[in-house]
């Protein structure tokens, strides 16, 4: 087979798979709601029976006894099948519009998982209700990795406690732990306020990318490790991949303060200190006290609103967002430079890569004209979104086609002509009672540690 032909897209066959393999996932999924209906229906039986008088331990012995009947049918541990019942208990009682989606094969388990998680902390029926609805809208169209910080933000909005009261709770729960592994390793796991953990990746990423740029080709085998080879000196030889990296730079400034050249391989010119960045929204009427929406770390969790105003008290400057009143849209970013405006606005709106599912953040993506401006596509909004390179390159390299609208959705058709949009995350959560002012203001800047 030559190189062309395995370029040209394969149609034949292709979309029987694809049809097959949708097919099945919606069986699939149809099938877990329907196991999950007959756990909870033998819940139900076991709450029938007469209540065992006595303590508190021998109360739920009925439970137990049906956990232990099913756990021996199906050779599972009946510990496991508790939690199964309990789990199928609050997804038919308490999300009865995701258990109809996973019915219908709308959505699948996994994104199910990622709806409960997030909406279970909302007591109150109508507002668990009105959040369901809106979560389901979302994953019917979207991977649960994208899904995961919209419900959070919608949770947050929804949940009777205010967000600042829960975190105050939550941070107690902040320490380091160590885990050991086999073969000479342990896991050193820290629990943190968001803003803090994704300033610390974030930090170590830089680090890291300047290390793996810094070394260039040689460290890959290329000329200078061969030439090394001929002249019969030791090579040195950095071939660590980016996660090991990240691991050594992390291990150096803890153990030292700083990172050493020798460890991270990053030399950091004088004045020139690598400092984390992370990026926050906050609503324009939230920082003005008018309202209670919380901030969000942007494209990852709510964070309290305290949080956000201090950190934006150390930022030098601020975009204002301008939304849709309705959609959610980005219309506009208030800015010097129009070359930087469109940047920043177009950051704004995408947060990350706009192929459907993908979550590769903007910083490392490419800008891409839509139409290519030898077709004539111009420079502006309407006719740009980031792409990471993986999906820069499909977009340019395979049967890939995809169209803009004014609307910033991205309208991606597949090789064999199936149509897939894909929506600003901004836009993703409509939800009708925030008033009509979404207008926010957002920035990256220096985080203050
Ligand atoms: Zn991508």
């Amino acid at each position: 087979m030559t190189n062309t032909a395995l370029l040209r897209p394969a149609t034949f066959g292709v979309e029987a798979v694809v049809d097959e393999l949708v097919e099945i996932r919606r069986g699939m999924a149809a099938l877990q709601a329907r196991e999950a209906a007959v756990l909870a229906r033998a819940v139900e039986v076991v709450r029938a029976q007469e209540d065992v008088p006595g303590p508190s331990e021998v109360r739920d012995v009925p439970l137990r006894s049906m956990a232990a009947q099913l756990g021996v049918a199906l050779r599972v541990s009946d510990r496991t099948v508790q939690r199964q019942l309990s789990d199928a208990v609050v997804l038919t009682e308490r999300f009865p519009g995701t258990w109809a989606a996973l019915a219908a094969g709308e959505v699948s388990g996994a994104h199910v998982r990622v709806i409960v998680e997030a909406g279970l902390p909302i007591d109150d029926h109508d507002a668990r209700a009105v959040f369901e609805e809106a979560a389901v809208e979302v994953a019917r169209r979207e991977t649960p990795g994208r899904l995961r910080p919209a419900v959070r933000v919608l949770a947050a909005r929804l949940h009777p406690l205010p967000l600042a009261e829960r975190h105050a709770a939550a941070a107690r729960g902040r320490g380091v732990w160590v885990r050991d592994l086999d073969d000479g390793m342990a896991e050193l796991i820290a629990t943190l306020p968001a803003h803090l953990a994704h300033g610390i990746r974030d930090r170590l990423d830089r680090y890291a990318r300047r290390a793996i740029d810094a070394r260039g080709g040689a460290g890959a085998g290329g000329d200078a490790a061969v030439e090394a080879m001929l002249l019969d000196e030791p090579t040195v030889h950095d071939t660590r991949g980016v996660d090991e990296v990240r691991a050594d730079v992390f291990a150096d400034l803890l153990l030292t303060g700083h990172a050493t050249p020798e460890v991270s391989n990053a030399s950091t010119p004088e004045g020139e200190a690598i400092v984390a960045h992370v990026q926050v929204t906050l609503p324009a009427m939230t920082a003005l006290g008018h309202d209670t929406t919380p901030a969000e770390l942007t494209g990852r969790a709510p964070i309290d609103t305290a949080t956000a105003l201090r950190l934006a008290g150390t930022a030098s400057g601020w975009d204002r967002v301008l939304t849709h009143p309705v959609t959610g849209t980005v219309l506009a970013v208030d800015r010097y430079r129009p070359s930087d405006q469109l940047k920043r606005a177009l950051r704004v709106r995408d947060e990350h890569c706009r192929f459907p599912g993908c979550r590769i953040p903007v910083r490392r993506c490419d800008i891409d004209h839509t139409t290519a401006r030898e077709h004539d596509g111009p420079t502006e909004l309407g006719n740009l979104a980031h792409l990471c390179r993986r999906h820069h390159t499909l977009k340019h390299h395979s049967a890939w086609r995809v169209r803009q609208t004014p609307d910033g959705i991205l309208h991606w058709t597949s090789p064999t002509g199936r149509h897939y949009p894909d929506r600003p995350a901004r836009t993703l959560v409509f939800m009708p009672d925030v008033g009509p002012d979404r207008g926010g203001v957002i920035d990256e800047f220096p985080a203050p540690f």
